[in-house]
């Protein structure tokens, strides 16, 4: 529904017989305008077909009647001590009364007020001489004459509070009378014509105002899923149409199999795997073109996604260009800016590392990375100071993109004349989910790990067999090795937190491990003391790490065969999965305990089972995402994922995935009518979470 048809962007105050009252109390439900009333689908339907007279209900049977309140009060059952709240309701053919066994909530009280016309479904039962419904479900009509009007299916609203079902049902209707002729599908007819479609409007029609056959899952799906496929391809041709602009620029085109390229591919002491070069392939062919790459490289920790981004590197630096590689910590920075000086050395490509604390020599490197004296450099949030300019920026590479901001990537990007960019993550996300979050950039994805890396063994253990983990643990110490036991950081409890971990640091340097070195890192210290700690932990001056989980961030220490966590259960799937990547970097067999109170909750228990299961991150993401909900497992950074009005990208993935090849299919062959109006609806509808999009 686009800018041609703005008259279903009038307000609900507008429409006769909305006041204030409602319109706020509707409002505070999300429904502003006339459009969001078509939205607003109902949550059930009642089957109202077979409304019974309270005369001539019988004890035993389950009836469904429409009564006024007539009384209502509190009792108490003094032999069985028991609480009640009792209301009178009355049809015209007799009375019948309705009980609750609970606390009385307003939410009773509300239901009970005297005069409320209600409709009740439940079985009838007898107390002494008189029927009685306890429990049964109930809705709040409207006034009188619903007794008389309430009849065949009724669709049931979510409860808004103050709005009886009744008047939410006449304002569709009037909705629907005034305003349906401006109802009209952004879909291309051609798709609509082509999949059968039901036209929007009749497909609102029918699920507002149902006839039989709608008590049929299957035929009141076909409508859902038509809106549904609406949302999401206007969605997924928006996030195309951004994609296409961002390659519409005109940016630089590099040749592969240069210099620098072929001594690195050649020095390389394995061979890549298939995933590794499916993904060099397509980053190559996108650098080969003279758009701007706006590329993602996803793939599970330790599966190689840097050596594909030093490839990139080479290619760039073989062209005369230069590299900005942006990591989101100093530690990772480093460790990276390490990683390619090693691959580096010898082949004499200058490269520097952009300190974000560097003094005195800040004022040369800085001079150097203008005049092109280096070809790479690496960095934090240092690179995207205002005084960092580079001679000439080709290729951008970010690591673990979800700790940017949009802005920052932004700003990077900026420092050159349209850069590519590619962006890499270690956070593997679901396909759908990626279909949301990442639908504006080219996705390679990096699933195969390098043959001969050791299964990290996983298990779970209770807080009672502690010891034997603690025995496991000195048993890796002793053949040379080191281990981590991870606390878990909750944000508004940190201080709690880094004091368990601060007081187990000490409990184990004197009760459990007195002849070991231990160490703690937490992330109230400096960002000097903790680089001390984990250079220390790195040369083997740490045997047993003790910290939070400032260490989730990429650190790799290859002499490290254990990984403890405590509380495990406090922990999100995706997280623990990037705890463990800290283990098994080397060649040596690694273990993962995952420690946890018998209180734990059911959720807790099938999201443990999942890691001693799996080490495939897609999998694990899968589950998380299923568990926690979309917004959860991504994070707060991440949670501009857009609020789709009907669909719901766990439960309606494969209507994502048909949309996003539909769009696809149809992106090129729209008129500009149709994108105009595309862009207008998804600029409206979603415009808190589009400006996040382009800028990768
Ligand atoms: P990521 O960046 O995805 O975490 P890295 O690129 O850092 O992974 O690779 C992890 C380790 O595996 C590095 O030591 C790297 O040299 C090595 N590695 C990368 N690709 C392969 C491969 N195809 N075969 C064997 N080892 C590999
Ligand atoms: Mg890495």
């Amino acid at each position: 529904m686009g800018k041609k048809n703005d008259l279903l962007t009038t307000p609900i105050r507008f429409l006769k017989g909305v006041g204030p009252k409602i319109s706020e109390q509707m409002e505070k439900k999300g429904i502003k305008s006339v459009e969001d009333l078509f939205y607003f689908l109902p949550i059930r339907y009642e089957d109202k077909r077979y409304i019974r007279k309270i005369n001539e209900l019988r004890e035993g049977e389950k009836a469904l009647v429409i009564a006024k309140v007539i009384t209502s009060k509190s009792l108490f059952f003094r032999h069985s001590r028991k609480k009640a709240y009792e209301a009178i309701v009355d049809d015209g053919t007799g009375n019948i009364s309705v009980k609750w066994f609970q606390w009385v909530s307003s939410y009773l009280r509300n239901i009970c007020r005297k005069g409320n016309i209600l409709l009740l479904s439940g079985g009838v039962s007898r107390y002494g001489t008189k029927l009685q419904m306890i429990h049964p479900e109930v809705t709040i009509l409207g006034d009188e004459s619903e007794i008389e009007n309430c009849k065949g299916i009724v669709p049931i609203y979510s409860e808004i509070d103050r709005v009886k079902q009744g008047t939410l049902r006449n304002l569709v209707k009037r909705v629907f009378e005034d305003y349906g002729v401006y109802v009209k599908s952004i879909l291309p007819g051609e798709i609509e014509k082509f999949y059968g479609f039901t036209p929007l409007y009749e497909a609102f029609f029918k699920i507002h105002f149902p006839d039989d056959d709608l008590l049929e899952s299957n035929i009141r799906q076909k409508y859902i899923q038509r809106l549904i496929f609406e949302e999401y391809f206007l969605f997924q041709a928006a996030l195309l149409m951004k994609k296409g602009e961002i390659k519409k620029g005109r940016g630089i085109s590099f040749k592969s199999d240069g210099i620098y390229y072929n001594k690195f591919k050649g020095s390389l002491p394995f061979e890549l795997t298939l995933a590794q070069e499916r993904v060099i392939r397509e980053t190559e062919h996108d650098m080969a073109h003279i758009e701007p790459m706006n590329r993602l490289l996803q793939g599970d920790v330790g599966c190689g996604k840097t050596v594909c981004a030093i490839l990139a590197a080479c290619i760039v630096v073989d062209n005369g260009y230069q590299v900005a590689f942006m990591a989101p910590t100093e530690i990772l920075a480093e460790q990276h800016y390490l990683t390619i000086h090693k691959a580096f050395e010898g082949m004499g490509i200058p490269l520097v590392f952009l300190r974000g604390n560097m003094g005195k020599e800040r004022k040369g490197v800085i001079e150097g990375i203008k005049k092109g004296e280096y070809s790479v450099i690496v960095g934090t949030h240092a690179l995207i100071q205002k005084d960092v300019n580079f001679r000439r920026l080709g290729l951008v590479i970010i690591d673990e993109q979800h700790r940017f901001g949009v802005i920052q990537r932004k700003l990077l990007k900026e420092k050159g004349i349209m850069p590519d960019t590619l962006v890499m993550t270690a956070t593997p996300i679901p396909r759908t989910l990626s279909m949301v979050v990442y639908g504006d950039l080219d996705v390679s994805v990096i699933d195969e790990i390098p043959k001969g890396r050791q299964k990290i063994w996983t298990k779970v253990f209770l807080d009672k067999d502690k010891f034997a983990v603690y025995r496991m643990i000195e048993d890796e110490l002793k053949k040379g090795h080191q281990a981590y036991i991870v606390y878990p950081l909750v944000e508004e409890s940190e201080k709690i937190e880094l004091l368990n971990a601060k007081e187990m640091a000490a409990y184990f340097r004197k009760s459990v491990f007195p002849s070991y070195r231990v160490g703690l890192l937490h992330g109230r210290m400096r960002a000097e003391e903790k680089e001390e700690i984990m250079f220390r932990f790195k040369n083997r001056e740490i045997d047993v790490l003790v910290c939070t989980t400032v260490i989730e961030v990429g650190i790799d220490v290859p002499n490290v065969t254990m990984m403890v966590i405590e509380h495990a259960e406090r922990f999100g799937l995706s997280q623990l999965h990037q705890l463990r990547g800290r283990v098994g970097r080397g060649t040596y067999p690694s273990k993962c305990v995952l420690i946890t109170s018998t209180r734990r909750t059911e959720i807790a228990t099938r999201r443990l089972k999942v890691m001693e299961e799996t080490t495939d991150g897609f999998k694990i993401a899968e589950e998380d995402m299923k568990i926690r909900g979309p917004g959860d497992m991504l994070g707060v950074r991440q949670s501009g994922i857009p609020k789709f009005r009907v669909g719901d990208i766990v439960r309606d993935g494969d209507i994502m995935t048909h949309a996003r090849r539909v769009a696809e299919e149809m992106i090129d062959r729209l008129t500009v009518d149709d994108l105009d109006s595309v862009k207008d609806t998804v600029l409206t509808r979603w415009k808190d979470s589009m400006h996040l999009y382009n800028i990768a």
